[in-house]
């Protein structure tokens, strides 16, 4: 069993017990008083987003996925085209990905239900700088 797997077990089993036990209303507890946080993290150098550039090459699903990201690029074209390294383009255009993807997770429709049912939850956006291993806010946060 891989290692996930075997964590998520337990992890389902400890929460079985949980709630058969006395503590049946642990969860509830838990949640009380609770401002959830969800992070959105993207990384740099990333295939999916270089690929978007070229989405003509593309075909199926992996086209439809990619496209929002291409309208991305042609959306921001004039900011892009001042950057002269493919790089930094490229980098530019996964946090402006991210910024997409958190406004998107913004207005899910659970979460709006939360949100009417007095829950704060905040999404943020961080990127994942893969040439370095670091992990980088990019002061996207929405509530
Ligand atoms: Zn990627």
């Amino acid at each position: 069993m891989p290692f996930s797997d075997s964590v998520l077990k337990k992890n389902s089993n400890w929460a079985k017990d949980v709630l058969e036990s006395k503590e049946a209303d642990y969860f509830k507890q838990f949640l009380d008083g609770q401002s959830p946080e969800l992070l959105w993290i993207g990384h740099t150098n990333c295939g999916g987003i270089e690929a978007s550039l070229d989405i003509d090459a593309l075909d199926g699903p992996i086209k439809e996925w990619l496209s929002p990201i291409n309208k991305l690029y042609l959306d921001n074209k004039d900011e892009m085209d001042k950057l002269s390294c493919r790089k930094e383009k490229l980098d530019n255009l996964c946090k402006l990905n991210i910024r997409r993807v958190v406004g998107i997770i913004d207005e899910l429709d659970f979460i709006n239900k939360a949100r009417s049912n007095g829950d704060i939850i905040k999404i943020k956006g961080w990127i994942y700088d893969i040439g370095s291993g670091s992990l980088h806010d990019l002061g996207i946060t929405t509530h």
